[in-house]
């Protein structure tokens, strides 16, 4: 068949069900219609001193409120960037730049972050001449207490994110920021995948970089934020314009950021009661799965078995589940379900080798078993029938899958 005749009959087909919210989010309509003039008529440049970059300008400052006020924090405080991974960048070689030299000193991570705070945060550790630490976590992935103790004795900068993009884990950071900060630490919490959706104010925790992104939010891609407590130090890591405190030069992306401040305000009315709507939803896939398929399959990540798939799901955030499925490796599950269900294996970044992942590892979660694990991420627009479809087509295809390997 050639391509074009295979492109015609993927068009033709029903639109696959999207339950991959953690790798990105649908761009809510809201959001879109809040973005539509700035990708239009209102194109100005926010330096430029006529009406046209005034406009933008102001939609600038309108969004940058937005952005903060989710956060918890003051509007100067938030510099906008690209992404997330941008984001962690700057946070981690900008503070440690400014820093300067600290000899004996400590670049500190959760086992749990995302490869674009550790393999920053390790190479930053290499480049200033710091000790790298990795701090172990138990079989939900929750940091161990005890061991972050020991870890940030001579610290200058701990990394622990808000929530985990694999298996849901939502970490203590108030806990993480109080021990970080008796140590003398600067504290780097990556929210991308928890805030919004779980209880986080900047300042009532106590951390001192925040990162996160639009494009998880149901808001558009190539907008992302840091958020930085006063006082904090921070060096530029680009160089040429004066744009976002002289910590990201170059002319905005004022469509996307205007979208990720409308994002963050749809947060910050909706995002408990979402949050409470799809860990039902989530709850329902999880039992329609464990239903489906009897035998061998298992939850990862925060969980309360004792109370069955329709319980207690402490911890953890309300729109994922990660499971593992005996006998059914987790890519050719996905990449057989991938007209039908998007869903993926580990982060979207690492997904397509079929290994198991650190954050898995990390939790004790054996490299076989790590292989079989399959991860959704619920959103905005999933529903109830999406649900019981997608539960039954995994559970299908996760059948013949086993059958064929037998
Ligand atoms: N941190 C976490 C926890 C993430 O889940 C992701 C995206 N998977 C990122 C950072 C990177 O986000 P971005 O794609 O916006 O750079």
């Amino acid at each position: 068949m050639t391509d074009h005749a295979r492109g015609r009959i993927v068009a033709a087909m029903a639109p696959p069900i999207y339950l991959d919210g953690h790798s990105t989010t649908r761009v809510d309509p809201r959001v879109r219609e809040a973005m539509a003039p700035f990708e239009g008529d209102l194109c100005g440049n926010p330096s430029s001193p006529h009406r046209a970059g005034s406009r933008s300008a102001q939609a600038l400052s309108t969004a940058r409120a937005q952005v903060a006020s989710l956060a918890g924090a003051a509007p100067a405080a938030v510099t906008f960037t690209a992404s997330a991974t941008e984001a962690n960048n700057l946070a981690i070689w900008g503070f440690l730049g400014a820093l300067g030299p600290r000899p004996g000193g400590r670049v500190v991570v959760s086992a749990m972050e995302h490869k674009s705070v550790s393999e920053p945060a390790r190479a930053a550790a290499r480049a200033f001449g710091l000790e790298f630490v990795v701090v172990p976590v138990d079989a939900w992935g929750r940091v161990d207490e005890g061991a972050l103790r020991e870890a940030v004795r001579g610290a200058v900068l701990v990394c622990c994110q808000l929530a985990n993009n694999e298996v849901g884990t939502v970490q203590d950071v108030a806990r993480v920021a109080s021990i970080a900060h008796a140590a003398g630490a600067v504290l780097h919490v990556d929210a991308t995948q928890g805030i919004g959706r779980v209880p986080f104010a900047m300042r009532a925790v106590g951390a001192d970089l925040v990162t996160f992104a639009s494009h998880k939010m149901h808001g558009p891609k190539g907008a992302g934020a840091l958020v930085t407590r006063e006082g904090v130090p921070l060096r530029a890591i680009m160089q040429g314009g004066p744009q976002e405190h002289g910590l990201r030069p170059g002319t905005e992306n004022v469509p996307a950021l205007v979208g990720f401040g409308a994002a963050c305000a749809l947060y910050e009315r909706e995002g408990a009661r979402e949050s409470a709507r799809l860990a039902a939803l989530r709850n329902e896939l999880a039992k329609r799965l464990a239903h489906a398929l009897p035998e061998g399959i298992g939850i990862l990540g925060p969980y309360a078995p004792a109370e069955g798939p329709g319980g207690h799901w402490p911890s953890r955030l309300g729109h994922n589940l990660s499971v593992w499925i005996a006998g059914v490796k987790g890519r050719a599950l996905v990449e057989a379900l991938a007209d039908r269900v998007c869903c993926s294996t580990g982060a979207a970044c690492n997904c397509r080798d079929g290994r198991s992942t650190d954050v898995l590892r990390a939790m004790g979660v054996p490299d076989a078993r790590g292989e079989e694990v399959v991860r959704f991420g619920l959103g905005r627009f999933t529903t109830a029938d999406e649900v019981a479809r997608a539960a039954q087509l995994v559970a299908d295809t996760a059948q013949s899958l086993r059958g064929r390997a037998r």
